[in-house]
């Protein structure tokens, strides 16, 4: 089976591509061309005349999304997960767990564990982001204070024989006693480390990036306020140019100078765009489940407590939207914040975040507003989005 796609443009995101004809054998991208410059292939051919071919969407941190949690951690949950994003041109994601009682934990990193390898409808789990236990009480936003943990490698060494390997990313508090060592262990087992949920003041934050970490969790959100005298973990994830840095871009999390002044410190190369998504996305208002929290979603807000935000109902589609609104950054700009450097930070630019023959037809169709008209996965169209529910989503 070939098909040929064609478009307005295709961006890789590295380079652009004016109207593009995509080949694609056995869900494969099989060529990329030009038709400025090559006859249209041979081929069933499929035309998305003023879209935008684009890598399909990796969100490094999201918690869940139509209707359920990652940590359920059952085929089900993961099914309704995949399909909801891989109609909103995500193709890929780490499932990202919160703080929870340590067997609960451990039972949500095992069952992952075994649904990482099966195949799955829809976008596709690369790996597991462990958000907890190792957060600062300072800082812990939404987790449960009780279930915090002083870091330590025999505990992480747990968490990761359940996960039987599968935690790409770990956030960690640097300044917590036992936090160097335990990102050193982890970052030698190739666990990417995110500096979040951190009342760090710059000592501690670069004992942290000494130690192996190379990205910041949710900038701005839950970290110590930059102060100029002062500029704690803030100040060395906005000015270190080898870190790379997730940021919420829902318009609620984050003001829209703030994100204008995160694009100006970390640039095309370091920027991340993540959701911090939990189950809420794409449903009612209403109560929904984050790990073992109990969310109040109202208007898209998600809110534990007083007025504590605990995750957001965003979609990854939507705040490469907002992102490009804020900032002023291009789509050929933008889109490698949530396709490349994603790929780069995890470690998996072979297999994801990149358009190139060889690799997996992972590609999200964007209308001339950006709006995302079609996702295809491993070759095969997903559908077009459902209609939108709440006004994040
Ligand atoms: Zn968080």
């Amino acid at each position: 089976m070939r098909t040929v796609l064609t478009a307005h443009r295709l961006l890789t995101p590295d380079h652009v591509v004016e109207s593009p004809a995509i080949v694609i054998e056995d869900g494969s991208i099989a060529a990329i061309s030009s038709r400025d410059e090559a006859e249209l292939p041979a081929g069933q051919h499929v035309e998305f005349p003023d879209c935008t071919l684009i890598p399909a969407l990796f969100d490094v941190h999201i918690h869940g999304s139509g209707g359920h949690d990652a940590m359920e951690a059952t085929d089900s949950a993961l099914s309704h997960i995949g399909t909801f994003l891989a109609r909103r041109g995500i193709g890929a994601y780490l499932a990202t767990t919160v703080t929870a009682p340590l067997d609960s934990l451990l039972r949500s990193l095992n069952g992952l564990a075994h649904l990482l390898r099966a195949p799955v409808d829809g976008a596709r789990p690369l790996g597991i982001h462990l958000e907890g236990p190792f957060l600062s009480p300072h800082k812990r936003g939404a987790h449960a204070e009780s279930q915090l943990l002083t870091p330590s490698t025999v505990l992480f060494d747990r968490m990761w024989e359940a996960a039987e390997g599968n935690i790409r990313l770990m956030t960690i508090a640097p300044e917590l006693p036992g936090a160097p060592e335990t990102i050193a262990h982890a970052a030698s087992l190739g666990v990417r480390i995110s500096l979040g949920h951190s009342d760090a003041d710059g000592a501690a934050a670069r004992r942290g990036v000494l130690a192996g970490a190379v990205t910041a969790t949710h900038t701005f959100n839950a970290m110590r306020q930059f102060d100029h005298r002062d500029p704690g973990l803030l100040g060395e994830v906005l000015t270190n140019d080898n870190l790379f840095a997730e940021i919420i871009c829902d318009g609620l999390h984050v003001d829209p100078a703030a994100v204008r002044l995160f694009w100006k410190a970390k640039g095309p190369k370091r920027a991340l765009l993540v959701t911090d998504a939990m189950a809420g996305t794409g449903m009612p208002d209403g109560t929904y489940w984050l790990g073992e929290l109990q969310v109040r979603v109202k208007n898209g807000r998600c809110i534990i407590g007083e007025n504590t935000l605990a995750g957001s109902t965003l979609t990854l589609d939507k705040g490469l939207r907002n992102f490009m609104e804020f900032t002023g950054a291009s789509l050929a700009e933008a889109a490698a914040l949530a396709t490349r450097n994603p790929a780069r930070m995890t470690g998996l630019a072979e297999e994801v975040g990149t358009l190139a023959v060889g690799r997996s037809a992972d590609l999200a169709v964007l209308s001339a507003k950006n709006e995302v008209v079609e996702t295809i996965l491993r070759g095969k169209p997903c559908g077009a989005p459902v209609t939108q529910t709440n006004f994040n989503g």
